[in-house]
């Protein structure tokens, strides 16, 4: 296996600034903020009270409660503490899931770019990753576009909306023609939720298991922690799913994990039953920056915005017109020159493309303060203008 780009980048990124030198670090796919003080606390309470041990696999019951009654009050979904299974974060729910529904063969419809693990897990899985070129749609995916890849051997859609790396958030409308062909074609699909509270302006964000019981009957919809609640480190992660398929899901968890942490259970559950004003805080942040770097990387001569982040805290410039201008020296072509580049002339680390299915974009995470987002503009800024 291929390790997993966005965490290889991260790690360099901050080797680099633990041995002295000056990083702007624009590769994390984590919000830079706290953990809220209720998850603190109920992390906190759990250790003091002795609440150390193994959980049920699924998850402890109030975890699985909460979580159903986040479900409904949240995304109008309706299912049973029964329907719910809690991981050690969401990449492990997408983990679980394709595992139990890929048979060998079978095929995995993605959008193209998408999040660099899906491709890799579904080929763990024995399965066929089938990725989708959304480039020609403003990075949508559209059901057209999925009804031409569906085979005999489609199995699954892989859904993400707010999308990493672009940011795109599906509309209802979108989802409803997306939720027709599934049904239609009996194909079960992954709805990966995780950027759920970081929409900004007039996105609206909906879930496909919403949108009518034959749908919901084909969804694994999985979200966690990690994005909402700044509880990265916790590893809590969730699928909510036809009860056979969490039976199974549990199964393989319990051969493999055991389940996830009983302090980190206790933590999220703290965090669902707390004050939620600081996720809006949170995402008014995230809004400033996304404006600031979008205003600055879009005055960038050679750096191109196809399509303006509505979610998540990713932007996903097109800066191949860069690449021939680029020294080539012993650095690589493409996206990933194009990112070393940047590391080397200017101490901004980036992700390249090329991971996520395109090698003429780079991404950029705004999960930063304003002043170090400023500051890695600024350098990227005098790179693009000596090129
Ligand atoms: N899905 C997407 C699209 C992501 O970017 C991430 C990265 N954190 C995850 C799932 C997994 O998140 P976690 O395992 O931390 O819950
Ligand atoms: N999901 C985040 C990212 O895309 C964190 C790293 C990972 O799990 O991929 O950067």
């Amino acid at each position: 296996m291929r390790p997993s780009a966005t965490i290889a980048t991260d790690a360099r990124a901050k080797a680099l600034a633990a041995s002295g030198v000056d990083v702007v670090n624009l590769t994390a796919g984590e919000p830079d903020f706290d953990t809220m003080p209720a998850a603190r606390s109920g992390g906190l309470e759990a250790i003091e009270a002795g609440f150390t041990r193994y959980t049920p696999v699924a998850g402890i019951p109030e975890l699985r409660t909460a979580i159903a009654e986040k479900l409904l009050r949240d995304n109008g979904i309706s299912c049973q503490p029964e329907q719910i299974v809690v991981s050690n974060g969401a990449k492990q729910s997408i983990y679980n899931a394709l595992m139990v529904l890929v048979d060998p063969g079978d095929e995995v419809i993605m959008p193209s770019p998408c999040w660099v693990s899906y491709p890799e897990i579904v080929s763990l899985a024995g399965g066929v990753p089938v990725l989708v070129d959304t480039s020609s749609n403003g990075y949508r995916l559209s059901a057209e576009a999925v009804a031409a890849a569906v085979t005999s051997r489609t199995k699954v859609v892989m859904l993400n909306s707010p999308s990493n790396p672009v940011g795109t958030v599906a509309t209802d409308a979108e989802l409803r023609e997306l939720a027709a062909l599934c049904v239609a074609r009996d194909l079960y699909v992954i709805s990966d939720e995780i950027y759920e509270k970081l929409v900004y302006g007039s996105a609206e964000f909906v879930s496909i298991a919403s949108l009518g019981e034959e749908i919901q009957r084909l969804t694994i919809t999985v979200n966690g922690f990690s994005k909402a609640y700044a509880m990265t480190g916790w590893r809590m992660g969730y699928a909510a799913a036809e009860p056979q398929i969490v039976a199974a899901m549990t199964n393989l968890q319990s051969q493999c994990t055991s389940g996830a942490s009983s302090i980190s259970q206790r933590a999220a559950l703290a965090a669902l039953n707390g004050d939620q004003a600081p996720l809006e805080s949170m995402r008014q942040q995230f809004d400033r920056r996304r404006q600031l770097v979008l205003q600055r990387l879009s005055a960038m001569p050679g750096v191109v915005i196809e399509a303006v982040p509505e979610g998540a805290f990713y932007i996903f410039p097109r800066v191949s017109d860069l690449y021939e201008r680029m020294a080539s020296g012993n650095r690589s072509s493409g996206s990933v020159g194009f990112a070393d580049l940047l590391l080397e002339a200017a101490r901004v680390a980036v992700v390249p493309g090329l991971p996520f299915g395109s090698d003429d974009h780079v991404r950029v995470s705004y999960a930063s303060s304003l002043e170090r987002l400023a500051e890695g503009m600024n350098r990227i800024e005098s790179v693009v203008r000596s090129l």
